[in-house]
């Protein structure tokens, strides 16, 4: 027997979760089936090293769905600070914006445990854990999974939320262009001698770009978009933290290392579409950019705001139109961003090419007379 429900939703990362949440909002029902088995609502002590600059824009819809952390552990970013290979400099803040921040840092952990928490509360969300799928079906009126267990699901949509090696993408018969950047981000906190001031700061260095990203108190976390991770991750504690102020001209002081470094592979995934017949992707599954803007899951959390739009008020949650909405109203945020993190990170490592690195330097202080460009930065930059 099938069991029955509006929408199925593989992956319950952040932007499935939440995705979850706001069809729940809706009156829907939903399955939401991840593969870990262990509880994604609880806390450890200690800081993680991957967190995200959640945009004000997904602030607002975390918080509409009751899932934005505990303030306490949110650092504020009040303004930019970037600079080029060669002395090249931009710097914008909210205030060109009009607003109270340019984005929010938050660990992962805090807010996948603040979406799930409030998933506790969801009477129309079936969560299942440590389950994965092992075939999907579509047809013109209802779409399903079987799951490890032999247990049958069936609904009107199935949403993959499952990460950029998506399972659901696959099955659904949906290609994906897959370019890796040649580089890993390498990621770890830090305590800090001097204020970071709520600056985030960035740095092309030629052969990687270095960000640094303010926490509470005086603690930064570190992502370095770097071809050559290893050396990084090899390195002792006191050295790792040397390495990294000096990369970073010693902005801050002194650094001491509060997690270990971890590296992921960066790569820039395109699927031809999000959607097939009676499935649409969102987040990871969708597309991955280039870090170095920060934005890869806030166009997720955009992917599921979007896609519970689209929905809202629909009979058939797996009506085509509907759908196709949705990708409409994806598409040209998510390749803007895409392009513009492809083409940036592509100018600051074409280092063969006579000229460029004066003119990419040269084009960062020339943005940074320019008023009206950098409030369109820290509005972008916003989510306006
Ligand atoms: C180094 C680095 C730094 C980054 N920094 C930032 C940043 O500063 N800001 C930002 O916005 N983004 C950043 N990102 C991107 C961000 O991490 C991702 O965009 C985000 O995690 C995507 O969320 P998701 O829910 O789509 O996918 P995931 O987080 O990958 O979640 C997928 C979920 O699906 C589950 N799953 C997978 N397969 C199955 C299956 N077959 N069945 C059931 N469950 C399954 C997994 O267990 C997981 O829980 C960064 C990425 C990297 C690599």
């Amino acid at each position: 027997m099938n069991e029955q429900y509006d929408v199925l939703v593989v992956g319950g990362g952040l932007v499935g979760a939440a995705l979850a949440l706001a069809l729940d909002k809706q009156g829907r029902r939903v399955a939401l089936v991840e593969g870990q088995g262990e509880s994604l609502d609880s806390l450890q002590d200690g800081w993680d090293a991957r967190i995200y600059a959640i945009s004000p824009a997904n602030r607002a819809f975390l918080a509409g769905l009751g899932a934005w952390p505990d303030m306490a552990r949110i650092g504020t970013i009040a303004s930019m600070d970037v600079r080029g290979d060669l002395g090249g400099q931009i710097a914008f803040s909210a205030a060109d914006a009009g607003a109270e921040a340019l984005a929010w840092i938050a660990e992962n952990r805090w807010l996948l445990a603040a979406i799930w928490q409030q998933l506790q509360h969801a009477s129309g969300v079936t969560v299942i854990r440590g389950q994965r799928p092992q075939a999907l079906w579509q047809a013109p009126q209802h779409a399903g999974l079987v799951l490890d267990d032999g247990r049958k699901l069936q609904a009107q949509l199935i949403v993959g939320a499952d990460g950029a090696n998506s399972w659901v993408r696959q099955q659904s018969g949906i290609a994906a262009n897959i370019k890796p950047y040649g580089h890993s981000g390498v990621v770890a906190n830090f305590a800090c001698e001097k204020p970071h001031g709520d600056i985030a700061r960035q740095w092309f260095l030629g052969d990687g770009i270095l960000a640094w990203l303010p926490m509470p108190g005086n603690r930064i976390s570190m992502v370095w978009s770097t071809s050559q991770p290893e050396p990084l991750l090899a390195l002792p504690a006191e050295r790792l933290a040397e390495v990294v102020a000096d990369a970073g001209g010693h902005a801050l002081g002194r650094l001491e290392v509060l997690t270990p470094a971890a590296a992921f592979p960066l790569r820039l995934i395109t699927p031809e579409q999000v959607i097939a017949e009676r499935v649409a992707l969102v987040g990871d599954a969708a597309h991955t950019v280039h870090p170095l803007a920060g934005q890869g899951v806030n166009l997720g959390f955009q992917d599921a705001a979007r896609l519970a739009a689209a929905l809202a008020g629909q009979g058939d949650c797996g009506q085509w139109l509907a759908l196709r909405r949705y990708e409409r109203s994806r598409k040209e945020a998510v390749r803007t961003m895409q392009l513009t993190c492809d083409a940036l990170f592509g100018l600051f490592h074409a280092k063969q090419t006579p000229g460029l690195a004066w003119l990419r330097n040269a084009g960062l202080n020339l943005t940074n007379r320019l008023p009206l460009i950098k409030r369109q930065l820290a509005r972008h930059a916003v989510g306006f």
